[in-house]
């Protein structure tokens, strides 16, 4: 059977596209452009609104199969490997990459072994080999000190789990157009051991940090647990989330869901702020893809300067107190002004 088309797992919470789709479409859109061949995002849930399936459209997909049953319509590994695994052997795409999201990481793996397939997590380049049209995946090894480069010239598909937030959503162009096909599932491929009997959101922690404009983080330079009391007033007056290097909690000065980083979350916000972390490879992995990156450091020479786009050389302990109340002043100001 002739290898086709690019894939991506598409991700839907109650219906509605989840941003990682679009992130994947990004990436994918030119790894199916350099081979010359179609665009597709699988995407499985239930009853999912029409205008949701056709934004894969406007974002880049070529093509969208749609796989619909209420046994899909929350992530469950078994069914959803099975239709993935249909899905395969029936349209034989070359490349199949998804998010590093739970649903990601637990489906491809899933997969990945029953198709006898390679499978490269958490890559955050990927892209097209001159020559031979094998799938380049690169990702951070060794600690993250070193990037790798992985190929898997046999076996077929191509597999990946990419970062959610390592690339921008696609681009929304309403002038694309596209086929939605509808596959017809065999019997057995919806069977599950596993029930899902409730879904309990966490809203523990404030603002979210992966859907952030603004995170302020703070690392060892902070001090102390109760100095992180400045990175919380900083991260409220500029309506910011909190991030963490992984030194500050692991002394549990903060809990891990603020942590930042190859073994955290990768943030795409408008604003990083810095303080008092030192730049290492691993929290720069998750990190250095924000817009504007300020930071504060009171050593001229630390890794993190390298990076940013503003720099204060200083005690963060003298500088935040200050920061804080001149914003907080810049606040009521505007505050002030409006009413006028
Ligand atoms: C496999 C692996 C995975 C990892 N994953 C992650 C990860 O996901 N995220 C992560 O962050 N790290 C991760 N790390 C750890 C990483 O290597 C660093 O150890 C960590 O990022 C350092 O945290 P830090 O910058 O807070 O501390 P430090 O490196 O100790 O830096 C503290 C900084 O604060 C500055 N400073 C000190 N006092 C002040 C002051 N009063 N005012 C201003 N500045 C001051 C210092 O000059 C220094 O630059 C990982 C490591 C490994 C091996």
């Amino acid at each position: 059977m002739e290898l086709n088309e690019v894939w991506v797992l598409a991700e839907q919470k109650n219906g509605i596209i989840q941003t990682v789709s679009y992130e994947l479409l990004n990436r994918a859109r030119s790894l199916a452009d350099k081979l010359n061949v179609s665009l597709a995002a699988v995407l499985m849930g239930y009853d999912i609104p029409a205008d949701e399936v056709q934004e894969l459209i406007y974002r880049g997909a070529d093509k969208v199969y749609l796989i619909e049953h209420e046994v899909l319509k929350d992530f469950l590994v078994e069914p959803y490997s099975s239709v993935l695994c249909y899905m395969i052997d029936t349209y034989n795409p070359q490349i199949v990459i998804a998010g590093a999201t739970s649903t990601g990481r637990t489906v491809l793996p899933h997969v990945a072994m029953r198709k006898r397939a390679g499978l490269t997590a958490d890559c955050t380049i990927l892209d097209i080999e001159e020559g031979t049209g094998n799938l380049l995946q690169t990702r951070p090894a060794i600690g993250g000190n070193i990037l790798a480069t992985i190929k898997t010239p046999e076996a077929r598909p191509q597999m990946a789990t990419v970062r959610p937030h390592s690339m921008k959503p696609a681009p929304r162009d309403t002038g694309r157009t596209g086929e939605i096909i509808k596959p017809v599932l065999p019997d057995g491929c919806l069977v599950s051991r596993v029930k899902k009997l409730d879904f309990i959101e966490d809203e523990s922690q404030g603002i979210s940090l992966q859907q952030a404009d603004v995170v302020v983080a703070g690392g060892r330079g902070v001090g102390k647990a109760e100095n992180f009391k400045y990175i919380e007033e900083l991260a409220k007056v500029l309506g910011g989330a909190v991030g963490a290097s992984r030194d500050v909690v692991d002394r549990g000065w903060i809990t891990y869901p603020h942590q930042v980083g190859l073994s955290g979350k990768t943030v795409t916000p408008k604003l990083y702020m810095a303080i008092g972390i030192s730049g290492a490879i691993q929290h720069i992995a998750g990190m250095q893809t924000s817009e504007t990156i300020v930071a504060i450091n009171k050593d001229p020479d630390a890794q993190i300067f390298k990076l940013a786009d503003f720099g204060i050389v200083g005690d963060a302990m003298d500088i935040l107190p200050v920061l804080i109340e001149k914003l907080k002043q810049c606040a009521a100001q505007r505050e002030q002004e409006a009413v006028k």
